[in-house]
């Protein structure tokens, strides 16, 4: 079967990323049309806006997408791309797996963890009020009429919104995840203990959903103590999932488990298999046009991608030729060696032609 794939390539270091990993994708036989949409701070003057309505068009159409990483400039009100494709989307899934590959060095040998984060509520709803406005004023004199509590008058407020909707569809896909990818358990991540009503909601939700899994063995962790476990006992996590900013710290936290930003890939997902694969890392902007980064992460999220597509073989072949060339140090990007200086580091797109030659069986 053929595919219409959206690929946005990106800024900065994004299109050599994005050149390298639609090669390596092409190189395993799997047949892909990819149709070339644009996102970012150079569309700004072409079309008015950083996502123009003919790469959300795409995506909608096609259904999957991957994307390189996007510069969001400091400043000025350029909203993050990012941020507005996945609420566009209703992406409302963070996937970000974790994995040990051998070569890649790190603290640990025996992670291979899921990090499924929601993506839509939480402390990332944006719904805040700045310190000495009337507006927050107004809300700490009701919250102290509801509730008999006292906030500094001095306080600036962030609301955290968890819904029974929003906490049953995460933890649904993180039930389905862990089925379709024979995973043995799921762990809610949570700070019951203290946000009763937000994060407690959530974890009443987990346990409830749960129960419609009896394959899959469930508990929960309340997320200090995660953090600890994580980084003494990694090997004992399988899937996580977590409401959003636990989601968001904990997925840099399994990178750093794994061997840092170059090798982990991740992936927004929605609703009938809409879902945007990308890298976790930015767009490295100093070394654009180099040739010079690691096309790991993205070749990655591609084996995600080809998994998502059900291209199951395709994704095991690719994901045995990157470990292959990854385990050997020869013919990978200078973050991966020894010593950054290391001369023999080799540049992203013969990177990529090392794991096509593994992939031909050379
Ligand atoms: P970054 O991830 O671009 O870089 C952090 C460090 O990691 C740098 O030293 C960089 O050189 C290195 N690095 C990153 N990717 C690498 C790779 N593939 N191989 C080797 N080394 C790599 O983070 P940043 O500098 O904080 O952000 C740069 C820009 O990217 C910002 O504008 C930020 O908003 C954007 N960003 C985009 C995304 C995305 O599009 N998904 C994600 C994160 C950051």
């Amino acid at each position: 079967m053929a595919y219409t794939i959206t690929m946005i390539p990106g800024d900065g270091t994004g299109p050599e990323l994005s050149d390298a990993t639609m090669r390596v994708i092409d190189a395993t036989g799997v047949k892909i049309s990819w149709d070339i949409q644009h996102a970012g701070s150079d569309c700004l003057a072409k079309y008015g806006t950083t996502i123009p309505d003919a790469t959300i068009e795409s995506i909608k159409r096609n259904k999957v997408a991957i994307k390189g990483p996007i510069t969001t400039p400091v400043g000025g009100g350029f909203r993050s791309v990012n941020v507005a494709i996945r609420k566009i989307l209703d992406l409302y899934t963070c996937l970000r797996p974790c994995k040990s590959y051998a070569g890649v060095r790190s603290k640990y040998t025996n992670v291979d963890l899921v990090i499924v984060r929601e993506n839509t509520e939480d402390l990332y709803a944006g719904i805040e009020f700045e310190h000495g406005k009337p507006e927050t004023a107004k809300l700490i004199k009701s919250i102290h009429e509801l509730t008999g509590s006292t906030i500094r008058p001095d306080s600036g407020i962030s609301i955290k919104p968890i819904s029974v909707f929003g906490s049953e569809r995460i933890v649904r896909f993180a039930f389905e995840y862990a089925r379709a990818n024979k995973r043995k358990k799921v762990w809610a991540v949570h700070k019951a203990n203290i946000q009763k009503f937000s994060d407690g909601l959530f974890l009443e939700t987990a346990r409830r959903v749960a129960k419609d899994y009896s394959d899959i063995e469930f508990d929960d962790r309340i997320v200090d103590n995660l953090c600890m476990q994580l980084v003494t006992r990694p090997e004992e996590s399988d899937v996580l999932v977590l409401p959003n900013l636990y989601g968001d710290i904990l997925s840099d936290l399994g990178a750093g488990l794994v061997g840092g930003l170059g090798v982990a890939p991740g992936a927004n997902i929605g609703y009938n298999g809409m879902a945007v694969f990308e890298a976790i890392h930015g767009s490295a902007p100093k070394y654009t046009g180099q040739n010079k980064v690691n096309p790991t992460a993205l070749i990655l999220s591609g084996v995600l991608m080809l998994r998502h597509l059900g291209e199951s073989e395709a994704a095991a072949r690719l994901e045995k030729a990157v470990a292959s060339v990854l385990q050997e140090g020869k013919a990978v990007t200078y973050d991966m060696k020894p010593r950054r200086d290391d001369p023999t580091a080799v540049g992203t797109s013969q990177m990529a032609d090392a794991i096509i030659a593994k992939m031909k069986g050379k």
